[in-house]
């Protein structure tokens, strides 16, 4: 069984994704992390994160395995990461990695999660349930702001308000795979609905669709 989720930026998409992988015992691919990861190897080796030459080799070179969970957290790779994943190689060098997690999951769990930008139209389009988690800019930027700050980083709220909507933009206006729901995804906006409400609805979608 292959789940989609997919969404903006602190929409709340990792945190339900992880929880439903925990809750089914499903195998959990963040595939921002790639994108991310592409884009601190970018930074780390003193490119520029639009050098496309540069993301390509990172992005061939990627050991997922190594990505630093820590590291690729900082607001400056979360830019960096929209620009890379704007590239169309780029893109491409990624996808095969995430087709072949979705059909051959590690372990011998029996489905996964995969969540990300356009996991529900382009990577997996026959996954069995497809989420899209929204919220509204301002509650998006809020999350992440209070997330930041429990990190010990300290952008203000206001900034971290512009980097989301920037972000969004750059996502929802690129060529290759821009952010926007599947036809057949079940819309979720977590702006009034808590996380646990969210939980709640998907795991009823999944266990309709599991028959
Ligand atoms: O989900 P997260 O915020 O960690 O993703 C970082 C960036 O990676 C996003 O802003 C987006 O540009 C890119 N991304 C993507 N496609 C995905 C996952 C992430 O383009 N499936």
């Amino acid at each position: 069984m292959i789940i989609a989720v997919d969404g903006p930026a602190a929409a709340g998409k990792g945190t339900l994704a992880r929880a439903l992988a925990a809750h089914f015992g499903f195998a959990y691919l963040d595939t921002g992390a790639l994108y991310r990861g592409v884009a601190h190897a970018v930074l780390k080796s003193g490119a520029s994160a639009s050098d496309e030459a540069a993301a390509l080799l990172a992005a061939e070179t990627l050991n997922p395995d190594q990505i630093d969970p820590k590291a690729i957290r900082t607001p400056e790779v979360s830019e960096a990461a929209s620009l890379v994943a704007a590239m169309p190689p780029v893109r491409a060098a990624i996808l095969a990695f995430q087709r072949r997690f979705a059909s051959h999951p590690p372990g011998d769990q029996s489905g996964t999660i995969l969540d990300g930008r356009d996991i529900g139209t382009v990577v997996c389009p026959e996954a069995d349930v497809k989420l899209y988690v929204t919220a509204s800019p301002e509650v998006r930027a809020h999350r992440r702001w209070l997330e930041l700050k429990g990190s010990g980083s300290g952008p203000s709220e206001a900034q971290v308000l512009e980097d989301v909507q920037a972000r969004d933009v750059r996502d929802t206006d690129r060529k290759t795979s821009p952010m926007r729901p599947a036809a057949d995804a079940h819309l979720l906006d977590t702006s009034d609905l808590s996380i646990e409400a969210a939980f709640d609805v998907a795991v009823a979608l999944i266990e309709t669709s599991r028959g």
